[in-house]
């Protein structure tokens, strides 16, 4: 109600009751007795109004209520008015119900837990797998989401809807489950909730890292065995000319399987853990020189091999993963680019990151296989073709390293031209102002 009809309606109150005392008045004065009139229209208007409140009472509670009594003024209207929103309640609490029926009904559908939540992150409707999920009665399931689930990557991931990804979350009161949530919307005003059971992937991953870093384990003794032997006849000058062939190849394959254990045990113990840790910092230019140390060694590099650092900015996260990154990328550049081709890394930093860049002037990567390179084993045919065997885990190590700093990975490259590979670290990552003494070695 505007504050116009408001005063026009006190108004019309005040003046109707003004205009009774007068009329009591009036008619008091003609008998000689003014007071008794104006006495008498106040008791009169007085019990008007106790009749009408005590008639309201009743009125409101009868279901369904009597008629609106009949007559003129204020009381009538006020009647009227309370019926018209007991109306619109009555409407309005049909229409959720009906609502309530279609959520209800389209939660019980789905296969996976799923909740239809309010604008307000509110139960308004879920199904029994929720409930069973939460070990609750599914009609005592109502209130805010949160009261149930408060993990808090579950809260920022319904208040932040820029951050929906990928959210799994265990619940305590269903410890053998892992839950990967998804969050879509209904209509504008509902949201649906879905809490997927990736258990068992969870477990079949478990058991794949568990299984690798077993075998590696294995592997890794009676290789080292192998070597410290093999190491002994290469060195030794009395070995017959026949056989010295065969152990430098047994040499060479032995060489390659440690590799090959390393970096299945690196990768594995990237992909089992976490994120890397926030708060150490990395210092790129000592570790940029390191690897132009061990690349200036390495056979391969060609003379045009340049490290470009313009920022003193480091990263937060680990130096060895770190380290792997650049030198996994490094001795790739180097293999696969000619003596007489040039290979660049440059570290750089800006307000939206930091970038590491390895460029080369190489044999480069045909299109239709560029997305498949980071893939374990994955060789390039180009890459094949030059004998320059790796053991095919590099760029899939660079890349889970690259992740647990929450950085990516990007490949452009023409074939027969060269390649660029461009490590982007997120502005978070970035560690200012880092003198040697600060950084983890
Ligand atoms: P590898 O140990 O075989 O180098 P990687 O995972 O590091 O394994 O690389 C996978 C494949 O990607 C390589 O075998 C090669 O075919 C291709 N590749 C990687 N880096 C380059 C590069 N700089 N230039 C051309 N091809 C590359």
């Amino acid at each position: 109600m505007s504050n116009r009809t408001l005063t026009r309606q006190a108004t019309g109150v005040i003046l109707r009751h003004a205009a009774l005392l007068g009329i009591g008045y009036l008619i008091g004065a003609l008998n000689q007795a003014p007071w008794i009139g104006i006495s008498a229209a106040l008791i009169g208007a007085l019990t008007w109004h106790v009749a009408y409140r005590t008639f309201l009472q009743h009125w409101l509670q009868i279901s369904p209520p009597p008629p609106i009594p009949p007559g003129s003024g204020d009381w009538p209207q006020i009647f009227a008015r309370i019926q018209h929103f007991r109306n619109r309640s009555a409407a309005h609490k049909e229409r959720s119900e009906k609502f309530g029926a279609i959520w209800q009904t389209f939660v019980d559908s789905l296969p996976d837990a799923a909740f239809v939540l309010n604008s307000e992150f509110e139960i308004q409707a879920c199904n029994q797998r929720a409930a069973d999920i939460l070990a609750i009665d599914k009609s005592h399931l109502t209130g805010l989401i949160s009261n149930y689930l408060r993990q808090p990557q579950l809260q920022s991931f319904l208040h932040n809807a820029n951050d929906r990804n990928n959210v799994v979350i265990t619940t305590p009161r269903a410890p053998d489950l892992t839950l990967r949530c998804r969050l879509s919307h209904c209509d504008k005003d509902h949201l649906l909730l879905q809490l997927l059971d990736i258990s068992e992937q969870v477990q079949a991953q478990k058991m794949r890292i568990d299984f690798v870093a077993n075998a590696s384990h294995e592997l890794r003794t009676p290789v080292t065995v192998l070597k410290g032997y093999l190491d002994s006849l290469v060195d030794d000058e009395t070995l017959p000319g026949d056989l010295r062939q065969p152990v430098d190849v047994m040499n060479e394959q032995v060489n390659r399987m440690q590799e090959l254990i390393s970096d299945l045990m690196e990768l594995n113990v990237l992909e089992s853990g976490g994120l890397a840790p926030v708060d150490t910092p990395v210092n790129v230019a000592t570790v940029l020189e390191g690897v132009h140390r061990e690349a200036q060694a390495s056979p391969h590099c060609p003379q045009d091999f340049r490290i470009e650092v313009t920022s003193d900015t480091g990263i937060y996260g680990s130096t060895s993963e770190f380290h792997s990154i650049v030198s996994n990328l490094v001795s790739n550049a180097l293999r696969f680019t000619a003596a007489a081709g040039s290979v660049q890394v440059r570290w750089s930093t800006s307000p939206a990151g930091g970038e590491l860049r390895v460029s080369d002037t190489g044999i480069g990567i045909d299109e239709a296989e560029l997305t498949r390179i980071t893939e374990r084993f994955y060789r390039t045919e180009a890459g094949k073709a030059r004998h320059q065997f790796g053991t095919g885990l590099g760029l899939a190590i660079v890349k889970h390293a690259l992740a647990r700093h929450e950085s990516s990975l990007s490949i452009s490259s023409e074939f027969g031209k060269g390649s660029v590979f461009t490590c982007t670290f997120p502005p978070h990552r970035l560690c200012e102002g880092l003198s040697d003494s600060d950084a983890e070695h």
